[in-house]
């Protein structure tokens, strides 16, 4: 894969302290079939072009062929990503991961596994990647056979580096804040003894 990386300095850390939600797919889309929107790739049988298609749809917007049924989510469990733009656009994005966008009834909008497989923390984490973030601080790489060989692995270390940084990062403010807290505290007491 030789896709073009995003400088890390240039991902958001806005999902990094993301927490992941179990939710059960057939409950939250209702009988109305319209609890939740989700979109991924998915290709055409006929001209074999790849594209983003919402759930239920099969027809090929460039040549009215059919394509793969598009299946939604498969997992039980949603990634919080508050990315911007279409939802097209983020499926797009992610169009190499096992993964679909979903956007909640609420408007929260996030990820969802469309598959299942051996890497699926790697493969959350590019997601979360393609769509411009860090992943969540909580999400570890596991050590599965041949990890090393990933083409994208040293990358993907730095990146989750970087999101383990900005909760460190947030941790010794909150931390300063306190040890400032304590400072004022005695200084008012002082303050009080001498009048
Ligand atoms: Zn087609």
């Amino acid at each position: 894969m030789t896709k073009r990386r995003t400088p890390i300095e240039n991902l958001s850390g806005d999902a990094v302290d993301a927490e992941t939600r179990e939710i059960d797919w057939r409950d939250e889309l209702g009988d109305d079939l319209d609890g939740f929107q989700s979109c991924e790739m998915i290709a055409c049988y006929e001209c074999g072009k790849k594209y983003a298609a919402s759930l239920g749809c099969t027809e090929c917007p460039k040549c009215g062929g059919e394509s793969d049924p598009v299946e939604g989510p498969m997992m039980n469990y949603f990634y919080p990503c508050p990315f911007r733009g279409s939802l097209e656009a983020a499926a797009t994005a992610i169009g190499e991961t096992c993964l679909c966008i979903v956007e909640l009834d609420d408007g929260t909008r996030g990820l969802a596994l469309t598959g299942g497989g051996m890497d699926l923390s790697w493969q959350i984490a590019r997601a979360y990647v393609s769509l411009g973030f860090l992943p969540p601080a909580h999400i570890r790489l596991p050590r599965m056979a041949g990890w090393e060989h990933y083409g994208d692995a040293a990358y993907m270390l730095k990146v989750c580096k970087a999101s383990q940084e900005v909760m460190i990062r947030r941790a010794s403010w909150g931390l300063a804040d306190l040890d400032t807290m304590e400072k004022d505290r005695k200084a008012w007491h002082k303050a009080q003894r001498k009048a």
